[in-house]
């Protein structure tokens, strides 16, 4: 492998030469079932036509200008998703991490324009998976992600995930909002209950605080929803997208409603390349898709087919698989045996998935899959079982 690059990532050996909806071709020509989609990325698989066409057609009028000009595209996808959920503003930036950052950006200001600057404590919970800058692997609070980076950003409480009263018991009068996944993704794809979310909605409005939801793995209809937080009923007060959001390339976006929609007030934030006409070309491109009439209905129809079908396998290789978990095309497999020795015979028969904390496999296919792609997966996982049950002791 090439020396050249730091070692920071542990990489399969194979790379990939082309991609078509939700398969992907390494260079010796064989195609693989692509059930990791980039880690959730390439949600309406690989070279989706309209998103082609779309980022080909910008790609001869403009790149970049600047956040220092209006940018339509901006003006439109905000809208759009303004229009489509709780929030009343977006912000633009590149990946997940950035709007995370920008996230607890805001909620610091949001209090300090309220007049109270000691309020800027954000609790997070044990499993959570923000990023990798300094602030969000301290809000993450993984020891693996801290090791070897101290001292750690300060400003974080850590409550064990799904527990109401560590939450309640953490608030303090320098709380300032509460960061929570709807449904943990590299944690090992674990759902917040319904009655979690909305007791954490309600312990935010006693205390003042604001409902900070992680959404960049799975919002964009990865659940079946638009956002995963819609099937408890609770809307956050900030939300941070990325993943699917540009189909593969790089956006990320932090959404607010009410007053925390304004408290990034002029100079206070913002990025170079962030919403630049490109990625919003895209990202305008992936909401055509993914808004229209029926996508979704399709999204809970093949996702409850495979969570089922995925059950009867669990019932069959007990020596290599655990429990099925997950909404929509979000879903894992909790293993017995190694999740890294799934993954690989899972990949050496030609289907791709990604491993999570818990030992657990992640099967986020691309939303565009249909029945046969998802029984081609199905017979893939069932042979793979079968491999490992007889090497398994
Ligand atoms: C991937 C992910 C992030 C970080 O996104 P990057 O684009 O890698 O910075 C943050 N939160 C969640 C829930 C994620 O899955």
């Amino acid at each position: 492998m090439t020396s050249a690059l730091m070692p920071n990532y542990q990489r399969l050996d194979i790379a990939f030469e082309h991609g078509e909806g939700p398969y992907l071709y390494a260079a010796d020509g064989r195609r693989y079932l692509d059930f990791g989609a980039g880690v959730a990325v390439t949600a309406l698989g690989h070279c989706h036509p309209h998103l082609v066409e779309v980022l080909k057609e910008q790609a001869d009028r403009l790149w970049h200008c600047s956040n220092l000009y209006r940018i339509p595209g901006q003006e439109r996808l905000a809208e759009r998703l303004a229009e489509a959920s709780f929030a009343d503003a977006a912000l633009f930036c590149n990946s997940g991490a950035e709007a995370i950052e920008c996230g607890l950006k805001l909620v610091r200001k949001y209090h300090d324009a309220a007049g109270d600057p000691g309020r800027y404590r954000v609790i997070t919970c044990t499993g959570a998976f923000h990023g990798r800058t300094l602030a969000t692997i301290a809000a993450g609070g993984s020891p693996k992600h801290l090791a070897g980076f101290d001292p750690v950003v300060d400003g974080f409480d850590q409550v064990p995930f799904g527990n109401l009263n560590k939450v309640r018991a953490a608030i303090t009068g320098e709380t300032a909002a509460i960061l929570v996944e709807p449904i943990q993704g590299e944690g090992g794809i674990n759902p917040a209950t319904a009655e979690f979310l909305r007791g954490l909605r309600a312990a935010a409005d006693e205390y003042g605080l604001l409902l900070f939801f992680d959404e960049v793995q799975c919002g964009l209809g990865r659940t079946g929803r638009l956002f995963a937080h819609e099937w408890a009923g609770v809307a956050p007060d900030v939300m941070a997208l990325a993943k699917g959001l540009g189909g593969g390339f790089p956006v990320g976006a932090c959404l607010a409603a009410g007053k925390a929609a304004g408290a990034l007030t002029p100079g206070s934030h913002g990025s170079t390349f962030g919403g630049n006409p490109l990625a919003m070309a895209v990202g305008n491109a992936v909401l055509d898709v993914v808004l229209a009439d029926g996508f979704l209905e399709h999204v809970r129809a093949v996702g409850a087919s495979f969570r089922e079908k995925l059950a009867g396998l669990a019932g069959k290789h007990p020596r290599v698989l655990g429990e099925v978990r997950g909404v929509g095309l979000m879903l894992g497999l909790k293993c017995v045996v190694a999740n890294a020795t799934v993954v690989r015979r899972l990949m050496d028969n030609g289907l791709l998935s990604v491993p999570a904390a818990d030992n657990v496999v992640r099967l986020l296919p691309p939303l565009i899959v249909g029945e046969d792609e998802i029984d081609e997966a199905v017979a893939i996982i069932d042979q793979s079982c079968a491999e490992l049950a007889e090497t398994a002791t």
